[in-house]
């Protein structure tokens, strides 16, 4: 297990910088998400931790071993990319022996490390066959364990998952955890599905056009987004403008022009002053379609547009001139609710409203 630091890490492709001065450590088992929106730098950072990318300024290190400028083949890490890239000539077991090979290692040895590699990501009676003989997810277990064998400091995976169909998919991502954590090894994962990385994430960063926006676990980043981008970024949010009344430890009081609401604020190191202009996340889940008003945070209003999903409804909530997102699970009373455009309330408990600065 190590410690990935990345200390003011700036990376330039002619005029684009890709990477503005990162600073970020990756804790020593930890599995690392780096998430944001297409060219933010993800697969930059990762091809950096790596060694295929020499940063202009900054410095990665491996616990105190500054590898910055370290060729990729001295760094031993593990990686796994979107395409596997076995060979097909080569079957099973020599594709995952080939690194052991390149370096050397004696043939018993060889011969343990494949069959233990095997074993652990469930491929050992498929040893014998070539590439094209297994199915997608195989093939992308046989890239992991060809990973794993030359017992690598650290794993990278750029998108490992995205040419497996969905079923395939959570099989496989619950497997990458279950395999990081038993072999204890720190890993980077870079994707752009959001839930494979609220799911399986120890800790996860948000980038955008090459800066960090936040770190933090999946839930964190979740519920208390420090910004509107990440809000906007993960998961499915409504955005209410308004203007502080009143503020303090934490909490504030914000007008809207569909009522005032009681929330948190997002960011402990933004301190909103009365009158400051302000938005509001609301997640389309935490809000509460009552029979009547609340004492805080409820908004009288009428139900829109109406879709059923089976565990949950969507709804538009028509309030003040806007349609909020709405999702109910368990729609007991869809029809009711959709056919009619009652009048409702939408309630949302205080901590589920999110007070970001403008
Ligand atoms: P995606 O999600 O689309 O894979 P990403 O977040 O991984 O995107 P990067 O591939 O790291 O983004 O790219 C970051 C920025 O650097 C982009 O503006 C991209 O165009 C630029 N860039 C990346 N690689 C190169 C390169 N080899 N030459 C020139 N520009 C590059």
């Amino acid at each position: 297990m190590i410690t990935i630091s990345i200390s003011k890490l700036t990376k330039r492709f002619g005029q684009t910088t890709a990477l503005h001065g990162l600073d970020l450590t990756i804790e020593a088992g930890e599995l690392f998400f780096l998430l944001g929106p297409s060219g933010c730098g993800k697969t930059t950072l990762l091809r950096s931790i790596a060694g295929f990318y020499i940063p202009e300024e900054g410095t990665i290190a491996f616990d105190t071993d500054d590898v910055t400028r370290l060729a990729p083949h001295k760094r031993n890490t593990g990686m796994m990319f979107q395409s596997y890239a076995l060979w097909p000539h080569m079957s099973v077991a020599e594709n995952v022996a080939f690194g052991l090979v390149e370096r050397k290692v004696a043939k018993a040895e060889i011969d343990r490390r494949v069959a233990e590699a095997l074993e652990s990501v469930r491929m050992a009676k498929y040893a014998t066959r070539k590439p094209n003989e297994l199915s997608g997810g195989q093939q992308q277990r046989v890239a992991l364990a060809r990973a794993l064998v030359i017992r690598p400091r650290c794993l990278l995976l750029d998108e490992p998952l995205s040419n497996l169909d969905a079923k395939l998919r959570l099989e496989m991502r619950a497997e990458i955890r279950r395999v990081c954590k038993e072999f204890k090894l720190t890993t980077v994962y870079v994707t752009h599905d959001q839930k494979e990385a609220l799911s399986i994430a120890d800790r996860m960063a948000i980038l955008d056009s090459g800066h960090i926006l936040q770190v933090g676990s999946p839930r964190d980043v979740y519920r208390r987004p420090t910004s509107r981008t990440v809000a906007h970024f993960i998961g499915e949010t409504d955005f209410i403008e308004g203007k502080i009344v009143a503020a303090a430890s934490g909490r504030a009081e914000v007008d809207t022009p569909i009522g005032r609401f009681h929330g948190v604020v997002g960011d402990a190191l933004f301190r909103p002053a009365v009158g400051a202009l302000v938005t509001l996340s609301i997640r389309p889940e935490c809000w509460m379609l009552r029979e009547r008003a609340e004492s805080i945070n409820s908004v009288a209003g009428r139900i829109g547009e109406a879709t059923y999903l089976g565990e949950v409804a969507q709804y538009g909530f028509m309030t003040g001139g806007q349609s909020l997102k709405i999702y109910e699970l368990n729609p007991r009373h869809f029809s009711a609710r959709g056919d009619s455009g009652e009048n409702l309330f939408a309630c949302v408990d205080e901590d589920d409203v999110v007070v970001l600065e403008k």
